[in-house]
């Protein structure tokens, strides 16, 4: 029998429950996958919470995952039995099985294994849109990115420095510093023991920073604006510790940019999704990036990768193996 976890009421990592699930079959458009890897990612949490709505309950969390297609559905073309997949997107993902809509898949090209696709799909499409279409960074651009050591932060380290720009990143902790440092943030800002406003003016000379990518929120606002240049762009991407209150627009003094982009929204196609994924898997097997899985838990263990996620005990990514 398969197992899923489902959240049957929002609340605490308890809320999340292993149980017996019966075997889905793939409707017109999709296919059945058996599950190897599941991605845990920050957005598990706000649906676990209810920052974030769910369609309904009991649900089954989770937007990533990577497998094998045991079954297809009609009208299905692109994919056959036996091919290794993964998503970024599509909710219910923690589970052995579970179907997919077809044009959401990406086949895994040799060298990438369902682990490796598991911990860096959601992530590393995250930061390739951040860093090559929310705002092209080149060698020129001076960057500040919160939570650097952590999964998506890890990527956005490692890219921006193939990218040749200079990255200044914000962390918790010296051993968090040190692993930011070692994938390649140029500058690192420990703010446990720093003002961030004050350490990014004097690292620019005074000038800010051409766009920070605030994935923290609440805590960081309204000091992640202090950190840009005239006309710089404030790319306010997650809540990890709670949602940006709401502001007056005089806030972006400075002819500020703002956006708020999500990674659904630049892999909506099937082509910009095929495009990004592609990119993502050339500056892996090209071994420009490196992909930190450090932390590992069985499905069963869910409600754990959310504690340990939640309390900033994890650096780089996070998956679940069924
Ligand atoms: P991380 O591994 O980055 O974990 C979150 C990190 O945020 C922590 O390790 C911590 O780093 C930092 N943080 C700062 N304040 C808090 C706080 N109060 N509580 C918890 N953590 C805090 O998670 P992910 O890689 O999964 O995701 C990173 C962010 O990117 C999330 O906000 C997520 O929602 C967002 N995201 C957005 C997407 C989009 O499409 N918009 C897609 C994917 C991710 P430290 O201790 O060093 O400060």
């Amino acid at each position: 029998m398969p197992h899923s976890v489902r959240l049957h009421a929002h609340g605490g990592p308890e809320a999340l429950v292993y149980e017996e699930m019966a075997l889905p079959s793939p409707g017109p458009g999709e296919v059945l996958l058996r599950q190897h890897a599941i991605g845990v990612n920050y957005i598990d949490i706000y649906h676990r919470t209810g920052l974030y709505k769910l369609p309904s309950l009991p649900a089954t969390i989770g937007s990533e995952g990577a497998g094998e297609v045991i079954g297809v559905g009609p009208g299905v073309e692109r994919l056959k039995t036996g091919d290794r997949v993964a998503y970024a997107g599509p909710l219910g993902a923690y589970a052995d099985v579970r179907v997919v809509p077809a044009d959401r898949l990406v086949k895994l090209p040799d060298g990438i294994d369902y682990e490796l696709a598991a911990s860096m799909l959601l992530r590393g499409m995250t930061v390739r849109s951040l860093l090559r279409q929310v705002y092209p960074v080149d060698a020129g651009t001076t960057l500040l990115f919160h939570a650097a050591a952590g999964g998506v932060g890890l990527i956005a380290c490692q890219w921006a420095r193939a990218l040749g720009a200079t990255m200044i990143g914000t962390v918790s902790s010296d051993e968090k510093g040190e692993l930011a440092r070692e994938n390649g943030c140029t500058h690192v800002i420990n703010t446990k023991r720093e003002d961030f406003v004050a350490r990014v003016r004097t690292l620019t000379d005074g000038k800010g920073c051409d766009v920070v990518y605030d994935s923290v929120g609440k805590d960081t606002f309204p000091k992640s604006l202090d950190c840009l240049r005239p006309r710089g762009l404030w790319v306010s991407f997650g809540n990890s510790s709670g949602p940006v209150p709401p502001f007056e627009l005089t806030a972006l003094k400075g002819s500020l940019f703002a956006t708020r982009p999500s990674i659904l929204a630049y892999t909506a196609t099937t082509q910009d999704l095929e495009e990004n994924a592609t990119d993502l898997f050339e500056m892996v097997l090209s071994k420009k990036i490196r992909i930190t899985a450090n932390h590992r838990y069985p499905l069963a263990r869910a409600a754990d990768a959310h504690r340990d996620l939640e309390a900033r005990r994890t650096t780089g990514s996070v998956i679940l193996v069924p």
